[in-house]
């Protein structure tokens, strides 16, 4: 079986899973036969896993999973106990999937790796120079004060892809750990029954690892000759780094209610370009900073162009995802911004050698959710730790790593130690009682981070109410220079009057549910493109590297999360249906339905869920989707006739474009009906960033 995998991965995975099925052979591992039926229907419940076990598995090779690595094996390192780390990264590479700024405060790095700075390929080689901040017009740019949060001293001007890139180095060569590109979480792995109580008492199942992607289905849930089931991977500690929006971090946020009493996360989408600009426009270290045009008066958000190393130019707009008008395209108002005479005298006689986009959280302290579950934790921007008004996240998603790895520590060393569980533990040492992670939530509390978040909680909530940008801007200045968060009150995001429907299981969005609908709002004519200097969406697509396999299940499901899960949990053992394709089309469900994992009950659901999607989306919000996703996924086109086995409304389908998708999560939070699970499709699908 395990050669039979080898032969018939993707050129791009191979050397990943190379590596890992030679440590499969070399260790003992509970493992089964995988019939290869080809074009038979997937079945769910037939298929027997490959499994490995480790003490902490890892879920994103991004700033905060990386540092978690590294501390974890500091620890081993420091008090001699064995402890064997593994990180997950569905990306083809460490930091093809990273996207930012990037600006980054050094300091979590300079607790960590105290010696980064002697360290001969360090990319940290461009210090932060001067800041400042800009007012634009439509043709001038003004000067306004910088609030102190803001500066810049100290910093450094990086790309965080390779950043990344050189941590994941790090952590290989220098601790040991295992990084396996390739292999994306697919889903959580519960224990078989209650065995656990969460933050608010209740029985729950724990997490006892995570279950990778199946390699090799159609895009109708049939089995190619190539297929190998998905691993799993049992762990003592589950540890959630999946950045922004991840999704199975939204699985256990939904699954252990871990927002009930937090405010809802709120996100922005930062679209990016990278430069390569004229030597005579090149100030290597500048930071600067706009707020103001092109984007109107009642929409968060504002540009960034930050002169990196070797000549190139890092610029972008972050547009806050609570925008209410749904002919609002971010792309298009990234284009329009360089049409400004400050951007065209920037980039004139430069070349454009990379795009992309990335969600980032924005609602700070007061959105952070309880950051431990029975068996694990989130950490990171997983869990949303971008301090917005500096418009930094990197630092404190690192040190969230390292907490969270000194209470994984702990909790693997108590678990070794509890003689009473080992003898239990004839199944392993991933069985017996689940790990309490709860020590790092409060470590997390006590820590320089949670101060970093604190004292600028106010202010984003402030731009949200009827004042707009001006009331936050007023606000904001008295605050950042005179008040510095130490006031009694903490604003709560601003809600729209039906939150109340609209957030009703902690995975919902507050954002999509300020999007106005269409007949309140008038289309947007935005300039034409100027090529070079501004262009087409796909051929800034193009620049991005993105490659999925073809013929694989569309990974953008058509389906609420909460049913998503619900639909899915069966996998774990819960004795409920396990219908795997849910919201993958009317296809790949009926599928499913061949084999009893799914029924006509729900093939016929899945073509009303899309039926449902289109008249929503298209008919009371012009079709949103179209313009926002920053990769030209989502299309609503002309059938002919009503009632197609797909799911039509007044002659429209929905068609996803997923090969094109670079990752971002915007679809997943934006979309109108909430409707959008974005689950990770094959691993090392996705963006090629290198850049970035
Ligand atoms: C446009 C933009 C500008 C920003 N500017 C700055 C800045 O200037 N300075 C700054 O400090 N911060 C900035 N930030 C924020 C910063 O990028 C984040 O705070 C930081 O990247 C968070 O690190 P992370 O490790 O939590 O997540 P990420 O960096 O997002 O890394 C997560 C990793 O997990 C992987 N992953 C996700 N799901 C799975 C899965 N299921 N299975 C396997 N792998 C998975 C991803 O591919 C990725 O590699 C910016 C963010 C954006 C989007
Ligand atoms: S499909 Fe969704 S996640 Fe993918 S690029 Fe478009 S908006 Fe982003």
């Amino acid at each position: 079986m395990l050669r039979a995998k080898a032969t018939t991965t993707s050129r791009a995975l191979l050397p990943a899973r190379h590596q890992l099925l030679k440590k499969f052979r070399a260790r003992t591992i509970r493992t089964s036969a995988v019939r290869l039926n080809g074009g038979a229907p997937f079945d769910p419940k037939a298929i027997e896993r490959a499994e490995d076990e480790v003490d902490v598995c890892i879920v994103g090779g991004g700033p905060a999973g990386l540092s978690a690595a590294i501390r974890l094996k500091q620890l081993e390192r420091e008090k001699g106990n064995e402890i064997r780390v593994v990180v997950l990264e569905k990306g083809s590479e460490i930091g093809s999937h990273v996207l930012s700024g990037a600006v980054i405060e050094p300091r979590a790095l300079d607790e960590l790796i105290p010696e980064w700075r002697t360290m001969a390929d360090h990319p940290l080689t461009q210090p932060a120079t001067s800041s400042k901040m800009l007012f634009l017009t439509k043709n001038m740019s003004l000067p306004i004060p910088h609030p102190p949060q803001m500066g810049n001293k100290g910093n450094y001007i990086v790309s965080l892809s390779q950043f990344t890139r050189w941590l994941a180095q790090v952590a290989e060569n220098e601790y040991g750990v295992e990084i396996y590109p390739g292999f994306a979480g697919a889903q959580l792995l519960l224990s078989d029954s209650p065995d656990a109580t969460d933050n608010w008492g209740r029985k729950v199942r724990s997490v006892r690892g995570v279950v990778t992607n199946e390699v090799g289905l159609t895009k109708e849930f049939r089995m190619k000759g190539s297929f190998e089931p998905g691993m799993a991977f049992r762990a003592k500690v589950t540890l959630l780094a999946e950045g922004a929006h991840g999704s199975l971090a939204k699985q256990a946020i939904q699954h252990y209610d871990l927002r009930r009493e937090a405010e809802p996360q709120t996100y922005a989408i930062g679209l990016k370009e990278v430069w390569r600009v004229d030597p005579s426009q090149y100030n290597a270290g500048t930071v600067q900073h706009f707020l103001g045009w092109p984007l109107d008066s009642q929409t968060y958000g504002g540009g960034w162009v930050y002169h990196m190393d070797d000549g190139l130019v890092s610029l972008g707009l972050v547009v806050a995802l609570d925008y209410k008008n749904p002919y609002m395209s971010p792309y298009r108002e990234l284009q329009k911004m360089k049409h400004h005479p400050f951007f065209r005298a920037l980039l004139e006689g430069g070349e454009r050698v990379g795009y992309g986009a990335r969600v980032l959280t924005e609602g700070g302290y007061q959105s952070l959710p309880k950051l431990a579950f029975p068996g694990g934790a989130l950490l990171g921007c997983s869990a949303g730790v971008v301090n917005i008004a500096k418009i930094k996240g990197t630092h404190n998603a690192m040190k969230s790593g390292m907490l969270a790895a000194e209470s994984a520590w702990e909790a693997v060393q108590a678990k070794a130690k509890n003689a009473e569980a080992a003898e239990a533990e004839e199944g392993g040492e991933t069985t017996g009682p689940p790990t309490d992670m709860t020590g790092y939530d409060t470590a997390f509390h006590n820590s320089w981070v949670r101060d970093d978040l604190y004292e600028v909680r106010n202010l984003r909530p402030s731009f949200g109410t009827q004042l707009g940008i001006w009331g936050g801007i007023v606000y904001s200045g008295i605050d950042s220079l005179l008040l510095k968060g130490r006031v009694p009150w903490t604003f709560k995001h601003h809600r729209p009057a039906n939150a109340a429907d609209a957030m009703t299981d902690g995975t919902s969005s507050l954002d999509s549910a300020l999007t106005e609908r269409a007949e309140k709002h008038s289309p947007i004519e935005y300039p034409p493109f100027e090529p070079p200097l501004s262009t087409d969406l796909m051929t800034s697509v193009a620049l991005t590297g993105t490659n999925h396999a073809e013929d694989q299940p569309v990974h953008l499901r058509v389906v609420k999360t909460r049913d998503f899960v619900r639909a899915t949990q069966g996998l774990n053992g819960d004795g409920a249906t396990v219908n795997a394709a849910v919201g993958a089309g009317v296809g790949a469900v009926r599928a499913e339905a061949e084999v009893g994992a799914a029924t006509e009950a729900d093939v016929e659901e899945e073509r009303r869920r899309r039926e449902e999607h289109v008249r929503v989306n298209v008919g009371e919000y012009a079709g949103l989707l179209e313009r926002a996703c920053p990769a030209g996924v989502y299309e609503y086109v002309d059938v002919e006739g009503e009632g197609s086995s797909e799911g039509t409304w007044n002659g429209k389908k929905l068609v996803i474009n997923s090969q094109n998708c670079i990752h971002c999560k915007l679809c997943d939070i934006k979309v109108p009906t909430q409707d959008i699970t974005w689950t990770v499709p094959e691993g090392s699908g996705g963006p090629k960033y290198t850049v970035t």
